[in-house]
C-alpha cells in the first residue's frame, strides 16, 4: 500500500540540542508516523501525512524548536510513497565533515535545575545537564560533537547514565557531556581550611567564605572568574589590588532579576536579554551604587545571572544577593582556564580556588550586551555566541578576516555562513596573540577550514596583519587589506543584509587611513567594492603618540593650543590648575616643534579631549575610559548644544572648545557641558547625513565604530535620523567596535572575490 509521503530538510544549527528527540515527540503529538534522521546537510524527516498536515507540522517545528537551536529552513518535498508504521529515530553514525555548525554554551535549564533535587543520582550535581542545556563550544575539541571529540573523553558513564543516553525519549538521549555524581567530573574546594571535595559541602563552605570578604577563583564554563561578595568592601579592594593596572568595570551577578532591580533599571528587552540561554552580562542603568571600586563613575552596571548550575547551588547557600564576578586575568591577558596557571598566578591573591575536573577545551569569556532603544546589542561576543553562524546570503568560503588588533577576533566564511571567533583582547599581549593563533588553528580543525583569500587590516604592523601575512605566505592563499573605518561600515551593512551604497559613520579611536595618517571620524560614502572619504574631524597633533591614548589630558592641550596657543596656560580651568605646569610647558614644546606628534583625525580623542578639560579624566587606565565617564556624567535636563565649523572637508572644534573653557569659567556643571557636548555631536552627524544625502540621494545610514557603544549618543542620533526619514542601521550581533572588523573584511573580501 502506498502513502503520500513528504521530506522535510531541517537546515541550521540543529545537532547537539536534541533535535531528533524533540521531532520525535512533536511527531508523536501530531499523530505522524515516519523516521527522522541527521544528515551533513541537517536534519531529515519524511512523514506519510497531507499537504496540510505537513505544513502545520513544519509551523510547529519552527515554533517549538529547542532553544538553542537555530532553523534556518525547513524545506518541505513530496517523495516517491512509502509506508511507515511508526515514529522513529535513525541512528546514523556518519554524521562526518559536512557537519559545520557547532553550538555555542548553554545556560542550565529548568528542568535540570528541578533534576537537582529529584534525580536521586545528581541531587546537587553541579555539572548536571541535557539536551537543553550545557557545555558544548568550551569543551569540544573536534567533530563530529561526539563524546570521545569532547574533554568528557576521561569520563566513562555509569548505568544509569547510559541508559538515560541510550533512551531517545529521555531528556539525556545522546547528551554528550551527561554525567552524575557517580560517574562524573567533580568540584574541589582549595582553601586555607584544606581541601573539600564533597558537593554537599561546598556550596556552603563557599558561601561561608565570600560572606566573610574572601576573594575566590572560581571556575566557570569557559575560563575561571574572580569572585567575591559585591557588597563587602575588603572583597572588592582585595580585587582591585590585584588588578590595579586595570580599572576597568567589574561585571556582577545577582540572584535573580528581583534583586538586581534595586540596583538598576531593566526594561523587558533587557530582562529577556539577561534571561535568555545566552545568559550575557547585560548593561543596565545604575539606580544606587553598590560598592566603591565596582564601577566607579559609570552610570551603568554590568550585570548577569546564574548560568551554572554550581552558581544556582551557591546562591541557595548565600545571603548577598549579588557577587562580582569577573575574568580571571591579569590586566589584558586571556582568563586563564587551567588550574596549574590559577595556582601559579593568583595564589598570592585569593582566599581560596574552587574548581572542577573537566578540561575547558576553548577558552570563552562572558559576553557583553546592551539594549539600545529596543535593540540588543552585542558588544562583546564570546560565551552563549560563539561560534554560531552569522547568516548570508554571500558566497564566504575560505576566505578569512583576521580582525584589528586592540580587540582581536577573525571570521571564517564557510559556505554562506561567517562563523566570528570569540572576544580575545589585545594582540599586543603575547598570550594573547599566542591565542588568538591557537584558536585559528583549532577553528580551522573544527571547521574544516582552509583559507584561499586573507583579509586584514590596511595598517602593516598590526599583528593581525602579520598573521595574515604569513598565513597567505604558508598556504599560498591570496591576501589583501582593507581600509580599517571602511571594514566597520562593511559589517555594519553586512549585518543588516545591505548592498549598494550608503552614508557611513565610521568613528571610533583609531585605525590607519590611505593618506597615511591616523583616522577615526569618518563620514563615507560606502559601498563592499570601496568608499569615498566625504567629510572627517580636523587632524589635530597626538603630543607623545600613543601615550596621549592613556593620557587624554595631552590631548586636551593639543585642542587647547590650537584655540590658545601658549596662552591656554593662563585658562582658569581644572586642567591647568590640576596639573604640573612644567609638564604642561612639555607637551606645548612637542606640538609647537612638531615632536613626536602624529596628526590624528579620531572621535575617541575628541572625548578624550573633552573629558579632561571637563576635569573628568586626566590619566585612564582602560580602554575608553573618557567616553564613558562623560556619557555616565550627562545631565540630561540640559538643553542647548556646542558648535562646530565645517572647514571643507573637515570638521573644526575649534568654537567648542572655546564654549567650554566658557562655560568652566562661568561654572557650568560637568553635567550640563557633557550635554552639551554629545547634543552637539548628534547635530554634526544629523546635518553631515543632510548634506551628503543632498549630494548623492542616498539615506541608508551605518553607524559604526567604538564611539557608538555610546548609547546616549546613539539613541538620539538615531531618533534625529529617523525624523529625516533616513533609514539608520547598526551592527547588532556583530559588535560595533573593533571586534566587529573581521566581519567587515571578510564581506568585503567575498565582493571582491566574487565580482
Ligand atoms: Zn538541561
Ligand atoms: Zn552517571
Ligand atoms: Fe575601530
Amino acid at each position: 500500500m502506498e502513502a503520500t509521503t513528504f521530506r522535510l530538510l531541517v537546515s541550521g544549527l540543529v545537532q547537539g540540542i536534541g533535535f531528533r528527540p524533540f521531532i520525535f515527540r512533536l511527531a508523536t503529538k501530531h499523530g505522524l508516523s515516519g523516521q527522522v534522521e541527521n544528515r551533513n546537510d541537517g536534519v531529515v524527516i519524511e512523514v506519510n501525512s497531507t499537504l496540510e498536515e505537513v505544513r502545520r507540522f513544519r509551523d510547529a517545528i519552527t515554533r517549538e524548536a529547542p532553544v538553542a537551536s537555530s532553523i534556518e529552513d525547513v524545506e518541505i518535498s513530496e517523495i516517491a510513497g512509502r509506508l511507515f508504521s511508526s515514529f522513529e529515530i535513525h541512528q546514523s553514525e556518519d554524521i562526518s565533515d559536512g557537519v559545520t555548525e557547532i553550538s555555542p554554551d548553554i545556560a542550565v535549564c529548568p528542568e535540570c535545575l528541578e533534576d537537582l533535587e529529584l534525580q536521586q543520582h545528581r541531587i546537587s550535581y553541579p555539572l548536571i545537564n541535557c539536551t537543553h542545556c550545557g557545555p558544548r563550544f568550551s569543551i569540544i575539541r573536534d567533530l563530529p560533537y561526539d563524546r570521545p571529540n569532547t574533554t568528557m573523553a576521561p569520563f566513562g558513564m555509569c548505568p544509569e547514565c547510559e541508559a538515560e543516553y541510550n533512551n531517545i525519549l529521555d531528556r539525556r538521549f545522546h547528551a554528550q557531556p551527561v554525567a552524575c555524581n557517580r560517574c562524573g567530573p567533580i568540584y574541589s574546594l582549595v582553601s586555607r581550611q584544606g581541601v573539600s571535595g564533597n558537593i554537599q559541602d561546598i556550596p556552603v563552605k563557599v558561601a561561608e567564605l565570600i560572606s566573610e570578604g574572601a576573594l575566590l577563583a572560581i571556575k566557570g564554563t569557559g575560563g575561571f572568574h574572580l569572585v567575591c561578595d559585591a557588597f563587602s568592601e575588603d572583597g572588592v579592594s582585595k580585587l582591585r589590588k590585584m588588578k590595579k593596572r586595570d580599572g576597568k568595570p567589574f561585571a556582577l551577578m545577582f540572584r535573580d532579576t528581583d534583586e538586581a532591580r534595586n540596583f538598576v533599571e531593566i526594561n523587558p528587552v533587557e530582562e529577556e536579554m539577561l534571561k535568555s540561554w545566552k545568559r550575557p552580562i547585560v548593561l543596565l542603568r545604575k539606580k544606587k551604587e553598590i560598592t566603591r571600586g565596582i564601577a566607579d563613575g559609570l552610570s551603568t552596571l554590568g550585570i548577569m545571572l546564574p548560568y551554572m548550575p554550581f552558581h544556582h547551588l551557591l546562591f541557595k547557600s548565600l545571603e548577598t544577593p549579588a557577587l562580582v564576578m569577573t575574568s580571571g586575568n591579569f590586566s589584558e591577558e586571556p582568563i586563564l582556564i587551567s588550574d596549574e596557571a590559577v595556582s601559579k598566578q593568583f595564589s598570592d591573591h585569593v582566599d581560596g580556588v574552587l574548581t572542577y575536573n573537566r578540561e575547558i577545551y576553548n577558552r570563552v569569556d562572558d559576553s557583553l550586551t546592551a539594549v539600545f532603544g529596543s535593540s540588543p546589542m552585542v558588544l562583546r561576543r564570546a560565551r552563549g555566541y560563539t561560534p554560531a553562524p552569522i547568516r548570508s546570503g554571500l558566497e564566504l568560503e575560505g576566505i578569512i578576516g583576521t580582525g584589528a588588533e586592540l580587540t582581536a577576533s577573525f571570521c571564517l566564511g564557510k559556505g554562506t555562513n561567517a562563523i566570528m571567533s570569540q572576544y580575545m583582547g589585545d594582540l599586543k599581549n603575547l598570550e594573547t596573540f599566542d591565542f588568538y593563533r591557537q584558536t585559528y588553528h583549532r577553528y580551522c580543525r573544527l571547521f574544516r577550514f582552509s583559507p584561499e583569500l586573507v583579509v586584514s587590516d590596511l595598517h602593516p604592523d598590526y599583528l593581525s596583519t602579520r598573521f595574515a601575512r604569513q598565513l597567505a605566505e604558508e598556504t599560498g592563499a591570496e591576501h589583501i587589506s582593507v581600509q580599517h573605518h571602511h571594514a566597520h561600515i562593511a559589517s555594519g551593512m553586512f549585518s543588516a543584509g545591505l548592498e549598494g551604497e550608503v552614508i557611513g559613520f565610521s568613528f571610533d579611536g583609531t585605525g590607519l587611513g590611505t593618506d597615511g595618517h591616523s583616522w577615526g571620524a569618518e563620514v563615507l560614502r560606502a559601498g563592499f567594492p570601496g568608499f569615498e572619504r566625504l567629510f572627517h574631524f580636523e587632524y589635530m597633533p597626538l603630543p607623545g603618540g600613543d601615550r596621549a591614548i592613556a593620557e587624554p589630558w595631552r590631548m586636551a592641550l593639543s585642542y587647547l593650543y590650537k584655540c590658545y596657543g601658549a596662552d591656554l596656560l593662563n585658562l582658569k580651568i581644572p586642567l591647568i590648575a590640576d596639573n604640573d605646569e612644567r609638564k604642561i610647558r612639555d607637551i606645548i614644546t612637542l606640538i609647537e616643534k612638531e615632536i613626536n606628534t602624529p596628526l590624528v583625525s579620531s572621535a575617541g580623542r575628541l572625548f578624550d579631549a573633552v573629558a579632561a578639560i571637563a576635569g573628568l579624566n586626566y590619566r585612564s587606565s582602560y580602554h575608553a575610559q573618557s567616553p564613558m565617564l562623560l556619557e555616565s556624567v550627562i545631565d540630561t535636563s540640559t538643553r542647548g548644544m556646542y558648535t562646530f565649523e565645517l572647514k571643507g572637508q573637515q570638521v573644526s572644534f575649534s568654537p567648542m572648545i572655546h564654549q567650554i573653557v566658557d562655560d568652566l569659567h562661568q561654572g557650568i556643571s560637568t553635567g550640563a557641558i557633557a550635554a552639551k557636548f554629545h547634543h552637539g555631536l548628534v547635530e554634526l552627524i544629523l546635518q553631515l547625513a543632510l548634506e551628503v544625502r543632498e549630494r548623492t540621494g542616498l539615506d541608508r545610514v551605518v553607524l559604526a565604530g567604538g564611539t557608538f557603544q555610546n548609547r546616549f549618543l546613539t539613541e538620539k542620533i538615531r531618533h534625529k535620523l529617523d525624523i529625516e526619514q533616513f533609514a539608520v542601521y547598526l551592527p547588532e550581533t556583530i559588535p560595533v567596535n573593533d571586534q566587529g572588523i573581521a566581519v567587515g573584511q571578510l564581506a568585503i573580501g567575498a565582493h571582491k572575490r566574487n565580482r
